[in-house]
Parts: structure tokens; sequence; C-alpha cells
């Protein structure tokens, strides 16, 4: 498998791994290195990568699955919206499991009646909202500056075409505000960041500046085991040298500039807005809202949705464990009452969940 095979070679990755303990081996305190991406994390428990670093070098989770962070009003939202008469619900698979207000989810109300419909992309809802012109559909959309340019390019689509029964409850998010939050939390330790793949394809290097700036290392990385161990022994050079920056590792997908033309449309069709990240709380500038000329697709616009008094389930850490500051292994619902067949949190619901990918690999 091209791109893929020769990022798992055994040899390469043992060299990878003599490498690491080289380096380590170089610097006199611990390192902490936190990947933000939830697919790094599912790579790194599927990969066994954790068990085999130095003692010294100990790798977190960070906030970086957009299904995890979606705060639960916005679950509350969605749900009450699923419920109107005449709406046709549609969303990515892994959001009809989030749990919401006392474990209220979207599956919950299609086992009632609602009419939710689990889609692949935006363009399958716009689909449906063709084959069903006396439904209003709404996309429920949540991701990041991955997801987010596909929405916008649709969305342009739509108004050209004058979709007029179809709507949007944007819930995207963007990276760059929870990173600073992360830099500014006193109780977080973190020396590095593995920065996330997928999403800096887009976004480049320049959204990253402000580690290097707060003086911690900064890798975009892959997602092969080679991939991240080489993110991994990059991050550990930096401090090693003392000489801190954002570095591609990912070079093969990633280059300085991003892609402009994607966040020029995001920009164009969404406007930034304060949005509210479960564990996170509320970031100045970290939402995407639909910009003015769009606003006819803005779900808000359309119905009246009331405001609910929304609350965390009960007992569950994923605040703690989306910010770094828990591990899964500390909540006492986890492997109890709390796993994938039942989850009680959304960092078990995604696969790339920390939760999830620790239930499955350690
Ligand atoms: S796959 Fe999961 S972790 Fe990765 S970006 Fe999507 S929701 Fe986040
Ligand atoms: S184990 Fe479940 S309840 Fe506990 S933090 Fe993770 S998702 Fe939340």
């Amino acid at each position: 498998m091209k791109y893929s095979d020769e990022y798992r070679d055994p040899a390469l990755v043992e060299r990878l791994y003599a490498g690491v303990r080289d380096v380590a081996a170089g610097i006199d305190a611990p390192v902490t290195i936190m990947e933000i991406c939830g697919t790094h994390t599912h790579a790194i428990g599927r990969f066994g990568i954790k068990s085999r670093l130095p003692d010294t070098v100990r790798l977190i989770s960070g906030p970086g699955c957009p299904v995890c962070v979606t705060a639960v009003e916005d679950i509350d939202r969605s749900i009450l919206m699923a419920r109107l008469p005449g709406v046709i619900l549609t969303t990515f698979g892994d959001m009809v499991r989030v749990p919401g207000t006392d474990g209220d989810t979207l599956e919950r109300a299609r086992a009632q009646g609602a009419d939710v419909r689990v889609v692949a992309s935006v363009m399958d809802a716009v689909k449906i909202a063709a084959a069903e012109p006396q439904r209003e559909i709404v996309f429920l959309g949540v991701g990041f500056e991955t997801t987010a340019p596909t929405v916008a390019a649709t969305l342009r689509r739509c108004r050209e075409r004058n979709v007029r029964n179809f709507s949007v409850f944007s819930v995207h998010k963007v990276i760059p505000p929870a990173i600073q939050v992360l830099l500014d939390d006193p109780l977080l330790s973190v020396d590095g960041f593995l920065c996330p793949g997928h999403v800096s394809t887009i976004l480049g290097v320049d959204a990253y500046e402000p580690i290097p700036r707060r003086g911690k290392a900064a890798v975009i990385t892959g997602f092969e085991p080679a991939d991240i161990l080489q993110g991994v022994m990059m991050i550990l050079t930096q401090i090693a040298t003392g000489k801190v920056d954002v570095e591609i590792q990912y070079g093969r997908a990633v280059n300085r500039e991003g892609n402009p033309v994607a966040r020029k449309m995001m920009s164009e069709v969404f406007r930034p807005m304060d949005a509210r990240w479960r564990g996170l709380g509320k970031l100045p500038g970290s939402g995407l809202a639909l910009a003015d000329e769009y606003a006819t697709f803005d779900v808000f616009n359309r119905f009246d949705i009331p405001t609910v008094e929304s609350k965390e389930v009960a007992g569950c850490l994923c605040g703690g464990v989306l910010t770094g500051r828990k591990s899964p292994a500390d909540c006492p619902l986890f492997r109890t009452r709390c796993t994938p067949a039942h989850p009680v949190g959304p960092c078990m619901v995604s696969r790339e969940g920390t939760c999830a990918a620790y239930y499955r690999y350690y």
C-alpha cells in the first residue's frame, strides 16, 4: 500500500525507536508530549507506541476529536431540532451516539420517532433535500478545518441552485483557539505538541506559531508508526537543542502555506463566533457560524429552538480527558458503566475518542 507500508517498515521503525532513545538520553528532564488529533491517539494505541518509548517520554492526548468536543448543549439542541415536525436531521455516524443531558441521544430520538439519518457527507444530506422537497433537511455539521471547507463548497452550490429546504446547524470549530487555551493552562505541563496532519493540510504552519513562542516544540506529523516516531524524535531534538519551532514531518501532505483556497472558501461562507467546547468552555472566535450572505441556510433563522438547561453526564471525566489533565483510567466509569457498546461520555463514542482508544489498546 503506497504511502502506508513504507511507513510501517519494521526495520525503519526500529531505527526510529533507537533514535528516540538516543535523543531522549541527552535530555536531563522528563518530557511530556501532547497529541492534539484523535487519529494520532488511535494510531499511538494501535501500534503500541507508548509502551516502547523511554520512561522519560510521556505521550498524553488532547482535544483532537470534534465529536468529543461538541458541547452538551449543542447535542441537546440538535435533539430538539430532530424532534421538530417535518424535519429530517442528518449528520455523521458518531454524532447520533453522543450523549446530551441525562444521556439523551439522537439515536434515542430516532427510536422515539424522530427522522434522524446518518450521512457520509454533507452532499448526501443535500441529495435527501432534493429527494424530499416537502421536508426540511437539517445538517448537523461537526468538524475542524478539514471538514468545514467541504461544507462551505456545498453551501455555495446550494446558494447558486437556490435550494430552499436545506439548512445547517454549524458546530464546526477551528483548532488555533484550543491550542491557545492549552498553552495558557497553568496546570498543563506540556513540552511539545504533535500537531494534527489533516487539519494542517489546510492551516499550514502559521497557526502553530504561538507554540514555539511559548518555548514549546511543535511538529506536524502523519499517522503511521514511522511518522509518529519521527515526529517524537523531532520534538525531542528541538528540546535537546533548545531551538523550538514548528516543523513539518508530514511533508508528503502538508506544506507551509496550507491550502489558501480552502481557507478563503471557509472565510467566505462562515464567520467566526464564540463557541463552547466540551471540557474547554467557551472560546472566543473558535466556532464557525454562517456568514450573512448564507444566513438563509442557518438553522437558527429557520426554526425557533428553545433554550434548554443542559448538563454534563454525572461522573464523566471527559472534560479532564480532553484537556490532558486526566487519563481515561482515572474515570471510575471507564470499562465499567462506560464502554464502546454503551458509551456514557463522548470520548468513548468516536473510534478516535481518547477513552475508546484506551479501551481498545491499553
Ligand atoms: S476521525 Fe475522529 S478524531 Fe479524527 S478528526 Fe474525525 S472525529 Fe476527530
Ligand atoms: S470513560 Fe466514559 S464516562 Fe469516563 S471520561 Fe471516558 S467517556 Fe467519559
